[in-house]
């Protein structure tokens, strides 16, 4: 006989023998899902790694990057951020070629393959200091400046850029494709009335949720995700989910979703803020792997929940995302990115293999646009028949 949930409204056991038949979850069913509790959670997580396993087999991947803060300054004023600096701080800054470079060059010895060119949004919009940084660079927009360094990268290394630069317009978007092999965005909630993003107007959801669509549409491998914990009911959350799914299905090319939780942090409006719990992480992922199904990749943060790697495995992920030998992970640097060996060994006592993947996903790989077939002639060399990297190419 079949259990019932928390809420009794739906039985558990049939409704998941029903996705388990369909290979997802409907969105009646997913706001039901997500709140289930106690040993009905493993029931839960059981049907994720059911429909993980037919997709994904026993492989989990990351991508060996190195993290590059273009610039700490932003338009936005998001309650939990701790990477932002207004101009007037000390720490606010634009990096110059010659820093990204250096950076460069210790990343390529330490065998990344991908560059995350990561930074705050738009703010030679909001702030005449961040204007006059830029122009001292020889730059009016950050974008052109952003484009600039993604073909330094290309020049002169031998590493593939992947750029999240937040919220994009469509002709942004297209010039930055021809200098990016992947690129990414989350985009955190769809609720629009998050005191958290409050003032942010690159964290309107429709704003974001038209970047997705300009990467589908520019059939541009693109990262996204949701970020949990800020606000946002539990329905809010399937709905998130769901407006990704309705954009991929349109257009394509979401490669990747990432459900990262929130962390609170000291001098942020969200200081006292309680953050998701364990289970809260696990029963969003379980939920997200149900919603998208055997196909999608499904990534949670190894830094931000450290010491339940295994929990994340059995809840549906199938990545881990970008872990660097080198920068810290910028937007959380209290968080450090465990050891691949760490990693490894959390897979392997799972029965899981962990493979190093390149920054453009596997699925993706054959299916190169024009533009980017530039990057042919680097990943080639690297990847192997299951286009992940040659496991004599990676280092642990
Ligand atoms: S989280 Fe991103 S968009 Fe928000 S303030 Fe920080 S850098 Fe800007």
């Amino acid at each position: 006989m079949g259990t019932t949930t928390d809420l009794g409204k739906i039985n558990l056991t049939t409704t998941l023998e029903q996705v388990l038949v369909r290979g997802y979850a409907t969105r009646e069913e997913a706001y039901q899902l997500i709140k289930v509790q106690g040993t009905n959670l493993l029931e839960l997580m059981k049907a994720a790694s059911v429909i993980r396993d037919e997709g994904k087999g026993n492989t989990v991947t990351y991508s060996r990057k190195v993290f590059i803060p273009l610039t700490n300054m932003c338009r936005n004023t998001c309650g939990y951020c701790t990477f932002v600096k207004d101009p007037d701080h000390p720490e606010a800054h634009i990096m110059s070629p010659d820093e990204v470079y250096s950076q460069l060059v210790k990343a390529e010895d330490m065998g990344c393959k991908e560059v995350l060119v990561s930074l705050g949004e738009r703010p030679e919009l909001r702030y005449p200091l961040a204007k006059e940084g830029l122009k001292k660079l020889g730059y009016s927009k950050m974008l052109d400046y952003i484009y600039d360094i993604c073909n330094l990268i290309i020049d002169k290394t031998t590493m593939i850029p992947h750029t999240n630069a937040g919220s994009l317009k469509y002709e942004e978007m297209k010039k930055l494709k021809d200098v990016n092999g992947s690129m990414g965005m989350m985009l955190e909630s769809i609720n629009p009335n998050l005191d958290a993003h409050r003032g942010c107007p690159d964290k309107i959801p429709l704003v974001r949720l038209n970047t997705i669509r300009y990467a589908g549409e520019l059939k541009i491998p693109f990262t996204t995700g949701i970020l949990i914990g800020i606000g946002e009911s539990l329905e809010d959350r399937v709905d998130s989910m769901f407006a990704i799914l309705d954009q991929h299905k349109e257009y394509g090319y979401v490669q990747e979703i990432i459900v990262q939780n929130f962390r609170a942090k000291a001098d942020t409006s969200m200081a006292a803020w309680p953050e998701p719990t364990i289970w809260d992480m696990v029963r969003s992922i379980a939920v997200c792997r149900l919603i998208f199904g055997k196909e999608m990749n499904i990534q949670a943060p190894p830094n931000l929940t450290p010491q339940i790697h295994q929990l994340f495995l059995l809840a549906g992920i199938n990545d881990w995302g970008g872990i660097s030998p080198l920068t810290p992970d910028f937007i959380n640097p209290e968080k450090p990115w465990p050891h691949i060996q760490q990693l490894n060994k959390a897979c392997s006592e799972l029965g899981f293999e962990l493979r190093e993947r390149l920054t453009i996903y596997p699925e993706y790989l054959n299916d190169l646009t024009y533009e980017q077939t530039i990057f042919q002639s680097r990943i080639d060399p690297l990847v192997d028949n299951s286009r992940l990297v040659r496991r004599e190419m990676t280092i642990c």
